[in-house]
Order: C-alpha cells, then structure tokens, then sequence
C-alpha cells in the first residue's frame, strides 16, 4: 500500500476546486461519464489498431446508486489504469491523460471523439462527495488498483482484485447533495447532458414486451422481459452524413430533441465543415408563432456528443437565436467565460459560416421551389428581417431572396418590385416610390384609392420593417418607401390625369377648408381627388418621415435585437 501527497503546485485545490472551477454542481456526473466514454473510445481505437490484445466487445457505462450506503457509482469497460497510471493521471491535477493520448496517437486518433482536455474534470467529483473511490484495471497484464481520497491532498493507493479492464468510481455523496442519490434527479442529468453520448449508458434495467409471433391467437397477450435501461442514442442524426438521412430522419430527431414539441419544423440546415474548424449539427427553421416558447426550446450546444448548454450566445448569430437544433464542436473552448468567448477568433468563423450557410440554404429553397418559399414566407420573415438588419453580410445575401407581399398576395424580392413600379411609381424628382401598407384594414380607403391608380401596394406589417425600410432605402440609389397614407402618393407623376371630379373646383376648396379647421395642418396634408369610384375622394395623409421617426422611436434603436424585448410578432 502506498500514502503519499497529490502532485500540485497550489497547497489546497480542493476548496478551490468546490468554490470557482464549475459554478454548477451537477455537472461532476457529465464530466466522469465522458471520463467512461474516454476510456471505452480508447479501448476501441486501441484494439482497431490492434495495440490492444483484448475483446472490444459491446462495452456498456453504468451508473449506480446505493442508497444505503450512500453511494454513487460509475462504472465503465475502457482501458483502465495501473497503479502507476493512477500517479500519473489522477494525482497530476491538471494533467489531462486525454490531451497526451491524442498527441501520442495524433495522426490515428483525430477522430476518435475523445472529450477531456483540461486535466480537471475528474476532480468536479468532490463538488458533492466527500471521499471519491477508484478502482480501476487496466487492459494491459498489470493488476487493479483503488485509490481513495478523502477530499484533502492525501490519498491511499493500493491494488485491488477486480478481474476485467475498466474503471469504478465511487462516490460517497455528501449530506449536502443528497439530491444525487435520488432516482429521478440523476435520470434528469442523464437526459439533459448524456442523451447523445456515443457508448451506451445503462440506468437500472426496464420490462420490455416481446413481440409475439405471426400465428400467435388474437387475444394472446405479451410477455415482457427485463432488458438494460439504455438512457441515450449512441447514434444521433447530426453525427451522420446528409445522404445517409432522409426528411423523416430529420423530423423524428427535431421529436428526440424536443419531445413537447408537436409543431413540425418548417425544414432543416445540416451543418459539416471540418476545416478550418470542426463542426457538426443541425438547425431547424421552427413555425414562428406568439405562443413559441423561445425560452425552453433552444439551440443547443455539444462537445463530442456532450450537452454543454443552450446558451448559444455568442457562437450563434443573434437573428439565428430563434431557430432551433444543435450544434456539435470540439473546437469551441468550453468551460470559460462569455466574454472571452466573444473574442475568440474560431467562434467567430463557427458564427460567420453558419450564418453563411443559412444564407445559402435559404436561397437553395427560394430557387428550387418558389412556391412553396412563398407560403413558408409568413413563418420565417422574422428571423430573416432581423437578420438582414443585424448582419451586413447576412443583407447582402438575402436581398435576393427577402420578399415583399402585396396587399393582394403577390409576392416580390426587392429588385423585381422596383422593376414592377419602375414606369409607374416615380416622382418628380425620379425616385421611384414604393408604396405600403402596414394594415389592410385601418388603410383600406388609401388602399384602394391607390390602386385606382394602379399603384401597386406592399402589405409590410412586420414590427421592424421601418427600420429595414431605411436599411433598403440606403442599399439602393433613388428608392424610396412611402406608406399609401403619406403625402408622397399625390407626388407621383400620374399616368391618367384625366378623371374629373364630381365636385366643382369651389365645392372641393371648400370642403379642404371645412377639413383643416379640424385637423391640425402641420401633421396631416389634405387631398381632395378627382375620382368617382368606390375609392375615397378625400384623403387625409401624413408625410412618411414624421410618421417613421415616431415609429422608430417606439421600437427603439440598437436595443431591440435583445431576445428579451423583442416586439411582439
Ligand atoms: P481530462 O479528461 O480532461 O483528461 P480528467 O481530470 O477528467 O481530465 O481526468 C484525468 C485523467 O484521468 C484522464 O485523462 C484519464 O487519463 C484518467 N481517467 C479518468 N477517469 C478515467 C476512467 N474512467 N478510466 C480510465 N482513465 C481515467
Ligand atoms: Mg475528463
């Protein structure tokens, strides 16, 4: 048996360790099962490239809880440790075993999936015990070792008789985190950070029905039989190759990830770039609607198959915050800080090719099938309106595919709607107006009375079109939008002059009179117009920019982009 001090430069990591390394206690379960996960993913290169003489088998990780005894127990079939490697790995805090092994095995390994590389992990174990067992045996000829620590520097190390390579650690929950070693708790953690994990994860066992045969009798009933209770899909859809997947892959895995979730997604982006950063993943185009909980059903972020957070902030272009999926990078630095992390130069490519790669996607589908873009507009224009705004890049690419409604349902991208009211729409000063509406019912009259003239009109109902608008407005040379109540619709050079009013030219300066008594004339114009159709013959209007500016102070500038005063869709 052999005592001795754990190898660190700072006198006490432990209270450290508990008090500043992870602000979150329950993470000490995700980071020993990716330690399991390690070691079994070890085993499987080690004996692919034959250095390992033994069976690779169908290795399983369990997790155990001994309630009487206190105890949480994970235990998993990988490569082990000898007594030597416990020294070396476990009493080196801040040594990280994984980091070595994938430099030693560089060219072989790169792919293995190998999840640790801060040499910390292991000791998030004593965030909610008191004394941490290990009894491990490693695949090489060497016998078992158990060390146990009681949560100071000391540890006892000594050999043990376990017979198969693998690892148990054994946790003696503290009274303080009790919650550990109730069933329901850890199957929560299991499924929040585990669910997507590559080698199967047994939680106690469940009755499973076997099938009966073809010629069973109708009224024969199932039997069951007791199989292992797997908590995880070892095989998630993102990990795959497009061509491997069909539609309804994707939408049995948008159920897997969101099992409250019954609204089917609108469609998906499957993300896979390896160079110059690795990343994996899927985002779906969700159904936008008031009631959507943005708050619940987020992004979610992965590490070699190892929930991190929803918190995509940062690493996700705000706009695309909305939509829904996952994304899987080993190359995103983990357990650090927001700040640092909007700073980090491979964050910022992963934000700038996804936003690239929804861009383009978008346009496949514009391009492939108009139609049906068209009847998706309504559900998506909200994600796609902020990101044209938040994102010049974003602009650039969507110009070509953003569309703007007509009143009439008629569907136009921004340049085949200039070249629609190039002819007819322009003013004296040759800007061509494009001409809106922001509610079909309130402006009905001026509607119409723009119709008459065979003005086409834009339905623009959107909370942050007046700021896309200006945004518009300055991408192109002489355009200009004008809301069919403005002043401008009686600047435009009229084809047809030639209707006549019913009025006598005294009636109508009259009734303007009468008008302008009550209406006070620095905010509205009055118009009298010489038509004798449905339409109005009186309009009140009111110039654009008077009304915008207002507008935009009500939704606010820079702020608004913030999820948490988004206007209301
Ligand atoms: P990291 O995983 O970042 O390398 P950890 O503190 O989580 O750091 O673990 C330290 C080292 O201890 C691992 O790299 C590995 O070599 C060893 N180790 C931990 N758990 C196991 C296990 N279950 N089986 C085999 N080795 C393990
Ligand atoms: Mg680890």
């Amino acid at each position: 048996m052999a005592t001795g001090n754990i190898n660190v430069s700072v006198e006490n990591i432990f209270p450290l360790i508990k008090k500043f390394l992870y602000s979150d206690h329950e993470i000490f379960l995700r980071e020993l099962i990716s330690n399991a996960t390690d070691a079994t993913l070890k085993l499987k290169h080690l004996t692919s490239i034959g250095e390992a003489k033994v069976e690779y088998g169908n290795p399983v990780i369990e997790v155990k809880i001994d309630k009487e005894k206190k105890q949480l127990i994970i235990s998993d079939q990988g490569i082990g440790m000898t007594k030597e490697e416990v020294e070396k790995y476990i009493n080196q805090v801040a040594f990280s075993g994984a980091e070595e092994f994938l430099e030693k095995y560089k060219d072989s390994a790169k792919d293995s999936g190998i999840i640790g590389h801060f040499g910390l992990g292991f000791y998030s174990a004593f965030m909610v015990a008191n004394k941490v067992e290990i009894i491990t045996k490693s695949y090489k000829d060497a016998p078992a070792a158990h060390w146990i620590n009681e949560g100071t520097t000391e540890f006892t190390l000594e050999e043990a008789d376990k017979k198969e390579h693998g690892t148990d650690i054994i946790l003696h929950i503290n009274e303080d985190d009790k919650e550990f070693l109730e069933e329901g708790r850890i199957r929560e953690l299991l499924t929040k950070y585990n669910k997507f994990m590559p080698i199967p994860i047994k939680f106690g066992t469940r009755e499973e029905e076997i099938p009966l045969p073809e010629d069973a009798p109708e009224d024969a009933k199932p039997e069951t039989k007791v199989v292992d209770d797997i908590i995880n899909n070892p095989n998630p859809a993102w990990t795959k190759q497009p061509t491997e997947l069909e539609d309804k892959d994707y939408k049995d895995f948008y159920r897997e990830l969101y099992p409250m979730q019954f609204e089917e997604p609108l469609f998906h982006i499957h993300l896979n770039v390896d160079y110059p950063f690795n990343l994996t993943g899927i985002l779906y185009f969700p159904k936008m609607s008031r009631d959507m909980n943005i708050q619940k059903d987020k992004i979610q972020l992965y590490q070699n198959q190892v929930f991190v957070t929803d918190n995509v902030e940062g690493i996700v272009p705000e706009f695309l915050t909305m939509l829904r999926g996952v994304i899987d990078s080993p190359d995103i630095p983990l357990n650090v800080s927001r700040s640092y992390l909007q700073a980090d130069g491979a964050v910022k490519k992963i934000s700038s090719y996804i936003t690239r790669k929804v861009a383009d996607k978008l346009k496949a589908l514009f391009n492939n099938n108009r139609e049906d873009f068209e009847k998706k507009w309504n559900d998506i224009k909200i994600v796609i309106e902020y990101g044209m705004l938040s994102e010049d890049k974003f602009f650039d690419k969507a110009k070509d595919f953003a569309l703007y409604p007509t009143v009439d349902d008629k569907y136009f991208t921004f340049a085949e709607f200039i070249e629609k009211v190039k002819e007819n729409q322009t003013d004296k000063d040759g800007n061509k107006v494009l001409l809106y509406a922001s509610n079909k019912d309130d402006q009905h009259s001026y509607i119409e009375a723009a119709k008459e003239k065979g003005y086409e009109v834009l339905l623009l109902d959107s909370p942050i079109v007046s700021h896309l608008m200006q945004k518009l407005e300055m991408s192109e040379e002489k355009v200009t939008f004008a809301r069919v109540d403005a002043d401008h619709v009686d600047n435009l050079i009229k084809k047809d002059d030639e209707k006549i009013s019913k009025l006598s030219d005294e009636e109508k300066e009259k009734l303007k009179g009468d008008f302008e008594k009550v209406i006070p004339k620095e905010k509205y114009t009055v118009q009298l117009e010489a038509m004798d159709s449905n339409a109005a013959p009186l309009l009140i209007t009111q110039p654009e920019f008077m009304r915008r500016m207002k507008e935009m102070q009500q939704t606010g500038g820079g702020g608004m982009f913030g999820m948490g005063n988004m206007p209301e869709m």
